[in-house]
């Protein structure tokens, strides 16, 4: 069914990160009239890196934050960039830039630089205007169909505010800079330094401390990997001693780098006290403990809520059933593909609003949440990880809504070969593998030759 001029609206998307970016080209691809509106001077979300984190709360406990940004100076990519791209736009090796498997940040910002430049993006951006309201317009009204009202203020300059009007928002604004800590006694009344990773950005500033590194994701064993090189000691708390192999090996290869269960207490002379009663005195602590989702800009009356880090109700992650499709989410699932399911996500939305598709009843999307949270539930998987959804298949059924293609043999693979190759070789993962012959069919496969051969 092809929709008519009437179905096309005016809609506001919120972030020209990955999310955002995709998501104004489909919904331009589809007829709406789109306006992205961006807090930061360029494009990239998370991408965007920001060496001046001075003047940010060191535990990131402000309501609007001032840097986006929790990349790290050295960061390198953890999922390898043929992975990574959007399915008409291949992440490729290009000559004069970081050409490795798992590049540098910079590497995937040029990405999204190019993908705005080749889908002429840039156009429907307004840089530098940070959302600070997102509320409803006669919701309620009989025989009136309900409107966002947005309102932004230009970034340095809070005199200039603009309101206006939508048919249609899409949040795109990322779950990875506010800092979701941990609660422990001593926290508030610790005298000597304490930060989130969020802010962390080089070893440099560590160097000869004793620093306490809480959490052993991805990001607190990258941090701790740099920081022993120059801090005295580091103290690495986790909270299983269920290591990684991968992180077992570090362990033993640096006498300065030591496991420790969770932290009990903070004491105000700079003691740290662990779960098993031992103890250390440090200079720093720093919470490498994850990112909660926040959108201090959105009133929804209640209607959305963030509780514990469910962001609910929504149906498949995407849609609030009673403000859907005029009200939406892209890029909250953690543990995905990211890039191919945003743009999956992007489709639904813009044949939604045009009319091309239609959602099921608000009681049968409030079933199928319902039907969710019960599984996770009986899963034994805790509220806080409700959007973690580390499954290929649930990726395949999402697209199957709008006929969006299932992700290809090679991509799943290549990320399960990596994510199996960092857990025993942690140090060596982005420069030592053995999955080339999965890389070659990967890179034979349509999705790398479809543009043609590059430089
Ligand atoms: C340390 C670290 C390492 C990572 N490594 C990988 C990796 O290797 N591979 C991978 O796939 N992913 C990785 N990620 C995840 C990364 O966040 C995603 O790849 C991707 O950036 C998510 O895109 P997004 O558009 O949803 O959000 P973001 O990239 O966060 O973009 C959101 C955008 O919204 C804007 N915004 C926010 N609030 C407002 C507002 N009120 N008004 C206006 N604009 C606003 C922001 O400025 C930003 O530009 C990593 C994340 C971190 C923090």
């Amino acid at each position: 069914m092809v929709s008519g001029r009437n179905h096309l609206k005016n809609v506001c998307v919120i972030g020209a990160g990955p999310a955002g970016l995709v998501a104004a080209r489909e919904l331009r691809k589809e007829g709406h009239e789109v306006v992205v509106l961006e807090q930061n001077h360029e494009v990239g979300g998370q991408w965007l890196y920001d060496p001046n984190v001075e003047g940010e709360d060191p535990l990131g406990r402000n309501n609007f934050l001032k840097v986006h940004s929790s990349i790290y100076e050295s960061l390198r990519l953890t999922s390898p960039r043929e992975i990574m791209g959007f399915t008409d736009f291949p992440f490729l090796i290009k000559k004069g830039r970081d050409m490795r498997r798992f590049p540098n940040h910079r590497e995937l910002l040029l990405y999204l630089q190019d993908f705005c430049d080749k889908f002429g993006l840039r156009e429907m951006i307004r840089f530098n205007t940070r959302v600070d309201h997102v509320g409803m317009l006669d919701y309620g009204v009989i025989d009136k169909e309900f409107k966002w009202l947005v309102r932004s203020k230009e970034k340095n300059n809070d005199q200039k505010v603009v309101e206006e009007v939508y048919d249609a928002v899409v949040v795109a604004t990322g779950h990875y800079s506010k800092p979701r800590l941990p609660s422990i006694k001593g926290i508030g009344t610790w005298k000597r330094k304490q930060m989130h990773s969020h802010i962390y950005r080089s070893p440099e500033p560590f160097r000869n401390e004793v620093v306490v590194v809480v959490g052993n994701s991805l990001s607190g064993q990258d941090i701790s990997m740099e920081l022993v090189e120059v801090a005295k000691e580091v103290h690495l708390s986790a909270r299983s001693s269920n290591i990684s192999e991968g992180l077992s090996k570090v362990i033993s290869k640096h006498q300065n780098l030591h496991l420790h269960p969770q932290i009990d207490n903070l004491q105000e002379d700079g003691e740290v006290v662990f779960v098993d009663d031992s103890s250390i005195v440090a200079d720093t602590v720093l919470y490498c403990t994850g990112y909660s989702y926040a959108f201090p800009f959105l009133d929804t009356k209640g209607i959305v809520v963030v509780d514990d880090d469910r962001v609910g109700p929504l149906y498949e992650h995407t849609f609030p059933p009673s403000l859907a499709p005029s009200l939406s989410f892209v890029g909250i699932p953690r543990k995905i593909i990211g890039f191919p399911f945003f743009e999956s996500q992007a489709k639904w939305i813009a044949q939604l609003l045009s009319g091309k598709r239609t959602l099921p009843s608000w009681d049968e999307m409030m079933k199928s949440i319902n039907e969710f949270y019960h599984s996770r539930d009986v899963a034994g998987i805790p509220k806080y990880n409700t959007h973690d959804i580390a499954d290929f298949e649930y990726c395949e059924k999402y697209g199957d809504y709008i006929g969006f293609p299932h992700l290809e043999e090679w991509r799943k693979e290549l990320c399960l070969s990596t994510l199996k190759n960092a857990d025993v070789n942690l140090e060596t993962y982005r420069d030592s593998w053995d999955d080339d012959e999965m890389l070659q069919e990967a890179l034979q496969s349509p999705h790398f030759t479809q543009l043609g051969i590059e430089d």
